[in-house]
């Protein structure tokens, strides 16, 4: 057994072409655990039918050599069949905290990803596992459902990685053209821009939404949703006021990118 002798395992959970972000919960996984285990795999059940899974970067050999250099003491690259064996037909639902924003813009997005990541635990089982800010609903959803289904590892929340500009970095940035790479950075303007009116004090939700879509809202960018929502359970808030999550989702070209901003708390606060 691996696992023997390995002390506390961290796992960290990807879909490949990795960046600065993913490092960024490799080495935490080094600092805070004695054997970092992060996983690559393209999970089919979290994409929609006419979403990107086939044209979904996949850069194996650089992700491994990265993962080597930055400290993994195992990379774990199931096939399709080890995750989905044959007459696989159990899927893990989650609750309310799926139904909103991504649960509601991609149709069993969240079971897709509630399911492959209560597979990954169960066959690494790690102590800890660590998620990326960045997909924030996920973050929440996997954090309820490893409460709910008493699956004993920690969910840790890493912050954002961001491009220098303030793009939130992603392996979908890769589809952007320079044009398009210029426009996504309107994404982040807006959810500073709205953190900057919480900061001085403004707590109405239809001002700070509103903010958002002044920055973010410009030509070649398209807004799906702009929320303010309860960090906790993901429900809107109305005059929000200690905390708050500002989330987004826009396509820009033929990216569909998302981005979000947290008030009043740390995404270390939330288990
Ligand atoms: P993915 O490969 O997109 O499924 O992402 C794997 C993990 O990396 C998830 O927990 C993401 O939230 C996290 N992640 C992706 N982008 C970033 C980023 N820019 N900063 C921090 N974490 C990220």
């Amino acid at each position: 057994m691996w696992r023997a002798g390995a002390g506390r395992v961290g796992l960290v959970p990807t879909m490949g072409a990795l960046h600065a972000g993913h490092i960024s919960l490799v080495e935490r996984a080094v600092r805070e655990t004695d054997a970092a285990i992060a996983s690559i795999f393209v999970n089919p059940t979290q994409f929609g039918p006419n979403e990107d899974f086939a044209a979904y970067p996949r850069r194996e050999a650089e992700d491994l050599a990265l993962l080597e250099t930055h400290g993994c003491a195992a990379a774990f690259v199931p096939r399709l069949a080890e995750i989905y064996p044959p007459g696989d037909a159990t899927r893990v639902v989650p609750g309310p905290i799926a139904a909103p924003l991504e649960g509601a813009a991609r149709p069993d997005h969240f079971v897709g990803v509630a399911t492959v990541v209560a597979k990954l635990l169960a066959i690494v089982r790690p102590d800890a596992a660590f998620f990326g800010q960045k997909d924030f609903q996920q973050l929440r959803v996997v954090q309820t459902m490893t409460r709910d289904l008493r699956v004993g590892a920690d969910i840790i929340g890493c912050p954002i990685v961001r491009d220098p500009d303030g793009l939130a970095m992603s392996s979908r940035n890769a589809y952007l053209t320079p044009d398009q790479r210029r426009d996504a950075v309107a994404l982040s303007r807006g959810l500073f821009a709205a953190r900057e009116l919480w900061e001085r004090g403004e707590r109405d939700a239809h001002v700070l939404r509103d903010r958002v879509r002044e920055l973010a809202g410009r030509e070649g960018v398209a807004l799906e949703y702009v929320s303010v929502a309860d960090p906790l359970t993901l429900a809107e808030l109305v005059a929000p006021s200690e905390t708050a999550v500002i989330t987004l989702a826009a396509r820009v070209g033929k990216a569909r990118l998302i981005d979000n901003v947290l008030l009043g708390m740390d995404v270390a606060d939330l288990r």
